[in-house]
Order: C-alpha cells, then structure tokens, then sequence
C-alpha cells in the first residue's frame, strides 16, 4: 500500500457496495467501511490534529513508533491507526467470489509451509474462529519469503519491521454480525471465496521492498 499522511482519507471500496454477495451483503458491506472503517479515520485524523510532529508520518510509522509517541495519543493511535491500516488492506484484499486459487510463488509456499492449500485453510479457519473477542487473524511472509498465521487483538498490527502483511480476515462481530448473526465460521469460509489471491501474490513479491 502507498504511504499515505495525515490528514487520511477513507479509501473508497475497490468494487461495488454489492460486489462480495453472496459472502458479504450490501448492508454488512456499507456499514463496515461507511460507518465502522470512517470512523477510525477519523478518529484518527483527530488525534493528529493536536500533534503536528506526528502528521508527516506514514500510518505504517507510527504504528511501528508507538513506544515513541506522546503518551496522551498513543493508545488512541494504536486503536485508531490500527484500525485503518487493517480496514484498508480487509477491503483492498477482497474480490468478487470467483472460486480463485492462490496462484505463483504464494501457491508455492502455501504448499511448502502448510503442506498444502487445503491444511493451510484450516488453520486459517482455525486461528480466525478461535480467536477470543474482537480481532484478527493474518497471513504474514517474513523477508525470506516464509508464511505464518497469526492472530492479533482489537486493532493490532504484527510487527511491520519483521512481517509483510498477506491479507487478513476481520473477526469483530461488526464484519459479520448483520448477516450471520453469532455464526462466525460461516462468515470465515465465504471469506476463502473472496480472497483476491492475484493482489496477494503481489505483496508477497513485494515483501522485501
Ligand atoms: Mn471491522
């Protein structure tokens, strides 16, 4: 992803509000980036206002800085920056379901670090369905191009020094509750099916950039 600075903008979908249906609906689609994903941005883009030393830095920076930051707005960055870095790449990593497959080098090591793509997607499944309470699952690559799934809380980040982010699944019930009401596993095996794999190759060939 660019780097963008403050002041952030909301990154309009890269597809229509309706694109990802069956999976996701319309109004599980608008709620999340209209009003849970806006407001994020803006709460963060508030809590920058009062800090001009912080507003050239990258969202990526100061994530990786928050020790550093004025203790006064750091958990408010953490919670609100996280929540755009995550919200914006959620969306951005998405499609129409298209019954994708992982495709280039990613495919490969999918099968070399998991096994296969098959007993990736159940540990996939099973780090995003049991992760307690509000957060997320990932897939991340380190520098030499090795896979691992983790999960993080609220609206953490992994360490963005070691790890490239791959894409991420939003297990806050807000991603899915309109639709699939307490029924998290379901809403997790639509998301395979939406899964951009063309834009994940891509930041994979990116990792060390
Ligand atoms: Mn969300």
């Amino acid at each position: 992803m660019k780097a963008e600075i403050y002041p952030f903008v909301v990154r309009p979908l890269p597809y229509e509000y309706d694109a990802l249906m069956p999976v996701l609906d319309e109004t599980t689609l608008e709620f999340h980036h209209d009003k849970h994903y806006k407001t994020y941005v803006d709460n963060l883009n508030n809590i920058l206002a009062d800090y001009p030393e912080l507003q050239q830095k990258s969202l990526q920076e100061l994530l990786t800085q928050l020790e550093e930051l004025p203790m006064a707005a750091r958990v408010g960055i953490r919670n609100n920056g996280g929540g755009v870095y995550n919200h914006e790449l959620y969306f951005d990593a998405m499609k129409s379901p298209a019954g994708q497959e992982p495709v280039g080098d990613l495919a490969e090591a999918i099968n070399r670090d998991f096994g296969s793509y098959k007993q990736w997607q159940e540990q996939m499944k099973q780090a995003a369905v049991s992760k307690f309470g509000s957060g997320w699952a990932w897939l991340l690559s380190d520098k030499a191009g090795k896979l691992s799934i983790v999960q993080t809380a609220n609206q953490d980040v992994p360490d963005f020094l070691e790890y490239t982010p791959i894409f991420l699944v939003d297990v806050w019930e807000h991603a899915y509750y309109l639709q699939y009401q307490n029924r998290r596993a379901d809403y997790v095996d639509g998301w395979f099916s939406l899964i951009n794999w063309r834009k994940a190759q891509k930041r994979y060939e990116e990792r060390s950039l």
